[in-house]
């Protein structure tokens, strides 16, 4: 229910919100296709990485009929380099349904929207909300924070407890005559204002209602439960040349990277130099009976983080003589097209060195 100190916060956050919010492209728009899209890039992306990813993807695909008749491949071209491309595939596929369940347009109960394929609470809201003007509160990271630096919760963010008590907490605090600002407020205030490292309290709207504030306290919340462990992966690629073609395969299994194309790789339990490498089941399999060898180290020792995961990739450029069984699954394409196919961002470092971007 609203009392008198959350619709106090809300007036506040209102006020502050119509002086210092960004002019961002979706903010100036109810159609939840725009709202829906946007959210989605920004889940795992900052704004300044998102905007122009964005402006490519509405321009290519402008509404739910337009995605769901493109190719899985085509959406995984346009998401390149933004990581987490489960995202984009799970919205090629809600595009579909919303085909077949109803007819192409976007739904507008949220239960609708949240039984589509990669739609969370957090996204139903915000398109119910932002588009329809619908009471859902929105909690996305920004909002966890600021609610649990205001009311110096202790509850961790990170479990299910926590996740409904902060719910609750922001429903108490939703505006109901104003739901779209009101949410779109409290996020701006998260990611502008009451920022995870020294936000400047002095000049904040909500300091005399922040109990955090008050105690003393703002870098101790949000309180997490566990930061999950991080591991080390170790990979091999080979950029494999066979009469001029290049090899290549598209990654299917669930696992990083789904749908995106890699060159033929191993993967190694340890760190490995290319000695004992080759003494591997894996390398003797993939390389058996393709002639002679004319092997490039080319980059070794590429460090590349992803969440809970660490790679470490070196790169080989290899020349063969003949094809083995192993090697005729790969794809084989003229190395001039390479930029028709969508990778991940560790393969990018090395064809940005191919293509004489990076110092040796
Ligand atoms: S006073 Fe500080 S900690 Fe409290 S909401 Fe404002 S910026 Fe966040």
């Amino acid at each position: 229910m609203i009392n008198g100190k959350s619709l106090a916060i809300s007036d506040l956050l209102g006020k502050w919100y119509d002086q210092n919010r960004r002019l961002l492209p979706w903010r100036e728009s109810t159609d939840p296709y725009i709202i829906w899209v946007s959210e989605i890039i920004l889940q795992q992306t900052r704004v300044a990485q998102g905007l122009d990813y964005f402006n490519r993807f509405i321009c290519r695909f402008p509404n739910v009929v337009s995605l769901a008749a493109a190719d899985e491949d085509e959406v995984l071209k346009y998401w390149e380099g933004l990581g987490y491309y489960s995202r984009a595939r799970n919205m090629h596929a809600a595009a579909k349904e919303m085909m077949d369940r109803f007819d192409g347009v976007f739904p507008s109960r949220y239960e609708d929207v949240l039984s589509l394929k990669g739609i969370g609470e957090y996204t139903a809201a915000a398109i119910v909300s932002f588009a329809w003007n619908k009471p859902y509160p929105v909690v996305d990271g920004n909002v966890y924070r600021v609610l649990a630096r205001l009311f110096a919760e202790e509850t961790p963010i990170d479990n299910l407890k926590g996740k409904k008590l902060f719910y609750a907490l922001a429903a108490e605090l939703m505006n109901s005559r104003y739901p779209a600002h009101h949410n779109q407020a409290m996020m701006e205030l998260g990611a502008l204002q009451c920022v995870p490292r020294n936000p400047d309290c002095g000049i904040c709207p909500l300091k005399d209602h922040c109990v955090a504030f008050a105690l003393g306290k703002v870098d101790l919340y949000p309180v997490k439960q566990s930061l999950k462990k991080s591991r080390n992966r170790y990979l091999h690629y080979f950029y494999i040349i066979h009469h001029g073609k290049l090899l290549l395969s598209r990654r299917e299994k669930q696992d990083i990277w789904k749908g995106l194309y890699e060159f033929p790789n191993i993967e190694t339990k340890e760190q490995m130099d290319f000695e004992n490498l080759q003494s591997t089941t894996d390398f003797q399999r993939m390389f058996d009976d393709t002639g002679r060898l004319d092997i490039i180290p080319e980059l070794s020792n590429v460090k590349h983080v992803l969440t809970h995961q660490v790679l470490f990739a070196t790169f080989y450029k290899i020349q063969i003589e003949r094809m083995n069984e192993a090697l005729q699954h790969y794809l084989q394409i003229i190395p001039e097209n390479i930029d028709l196919y969508a990778f991940p961002r560790l393969i990018h470092i090395y064809l940005d060195k191919l293509k004489g971007n990076l110092p040796d």
